[in-house]
């Protein structure tokens, strides 16, 4: 069996790489270890499509998630994926928050991302129920149904004969002269040849990279997992828009989100743990409760109930700054035909589109690049 390309995993970043990748030409597989796309860290988010406000402005995060925004939107639209241009306030509840929000403020003016500072009064004239010291409005956040993105980008890539290998595990890549053979297990080993291979296996992208046998450990990074928690609420709210808390000691901003069908939720806190575990930590309501209410007092502690917990794929360490995605090719690595990801947290999500087409012009450009 020989795949142009080999993508291991069938989450948002994998599949977007299979549509763009498909839709040139190439022969397209997929390997996902579990019975669907999008099992792993792809369904356990927010669901938010971010603006870019936050992020460095030359990094790949900053990149991806501006012009990633657009191409969600537009595919939302061509596709009829339920979606929502909610908008979103990023508010200071205290005064010794403002400077940090006007920083923000300028960041995203930086970014090129559309966005306007609100004072106390307006905040106060929109959201009477809650406190606010100051805020920003981002009108271009919004949300999307990720199962229906999933099933729409599954849809283009059978379309362009690509091929999505299910209960299919990636065990290992050896070198050959003209890509790799790799070794696959469905039930039954079995080999693939390719001239590509992809790495998009989000939490295990570490696993993967070590059982690639020509690939120095000097060039990728151990998997630190951050579980982030979400809880639903059940009562009345004030809530109409998303509503981003700046970041407290305790979490990095226990944000107001909602899905499509109008349900509320809080979170994600963030908790480092050691092994991939989706376990729930009720005890956490205290602290949620606790959080919540420096921004909206009303809040009644018995209508917040668990709802489900995401793991983000962290390149560095619990005190070491941000990292941007990693996305490397030979020339950082050197080895021929090999893209390797990592670190795809959040704006993942927003990014898909933009990073599977960044991918599918890496992979032409290289020296002997098959279109
Ligand atoms: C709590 C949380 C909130 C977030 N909120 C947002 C948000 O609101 N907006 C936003 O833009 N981004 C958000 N993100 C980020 C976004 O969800 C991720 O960046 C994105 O889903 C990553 O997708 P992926 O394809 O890289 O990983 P995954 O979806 O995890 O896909 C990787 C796939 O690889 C498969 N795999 C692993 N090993 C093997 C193997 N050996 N063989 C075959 N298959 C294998 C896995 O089964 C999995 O399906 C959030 C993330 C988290 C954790």
């Amino acid at each position: 069996m020989f795949f142009d390309i080999t993508i291991v995993g069938a989450g948002v970043v994998g599949l977007s790489i299979a549509k763009y990748c498909s839709e040139s030409g190439m022969s397209v597989v997929v390997l996902e270890k579990d019975s669907r796309a999008g099992e792993g860290i792809s369904s356990r988010n927010s669901g938010v499509i971010h603006a870019g406000i936050y992020y460095p402005d030359k990094s790949l995060k900053t990149e991806f998630c501006v012009s990633g925004n657009k191409l969600l939107y537009d595919y939302a639209e061509v596709k009829g994926i339920n979606h929502k241009r909610i908008g979103k306030y990023i508010i200071a509840s205290s005064k010794d928050e403002l400077e940090k929000l006007e920083q923000i403020y300028k960041k995203g003016i930086l970014n090129s991302v559309t966005l306007e500072f609100l004072t106390k009064n307006k905040m106060k004239s929109i959201y009477p129920d809650l406190n606010i010291e100051a805020g920003i409005y981002s009108p271009s956040t919004g949300i999307i149904d990720v199962p229906e993105l999933i099933s729409a980008i599954e849809g283009d890539i059978q379309h362009n004969n690509g091929l999505i290998s299910f209960n299919t595990k990636f065990t290992e890549a050896q070198k050959t002269t003209s890509g790799f053979k790799i070794l696959c297990n469905d039930g039954n080993d079995f080999i693939i040849n390719t001239k590509y291979l992809v790495n998009a296996a989000g939490l295990y992208s570490d696993l993967i990279s070590k059982q690639i046998d020509v690939l120095d450990n000097k060039h990728y990074s151990s998997i630190k997992y951050a579980k982030g928690h979400y809880f639903k609420y059940s009562g009345s709210h004030p809530f109409k828009n998303l509503i981003y808390p700046l970041a407290s000691e305790f979490s990095s901003g226990l944000h107001v989100g909602f899905d499509l069908s109008g349900q509320v939720r809080f979170g994600p806190n963030i908790t480092w743990i050691d092994d991939i575990d989706y376990s729930f930590e009720e005890s956490l309501k205290d602290n949620f409760v606790e959080s919540i209410k420096k921004y909206w007092p009303d809040i009644e502690s018995k209508k917040l109930q668990p709802d489900y917990v995401g793991i983000r794929p962290k390149i560095q360490k619990k005190d070491e700054k941000m990292k941007d995605f990693s996305i490397i090719s030979s020339k950082d690595h050197g080895v021929d035909g090999l893209i390797n990801i990592q670190g795809i947290e959040s704006p993942g999500l927003t990014s898909c589109l933009a990073l599977g087409e960044h991918v599918k012009h890496m992979i032409n450009s290289t020296d002997d690049a098959l279109t």
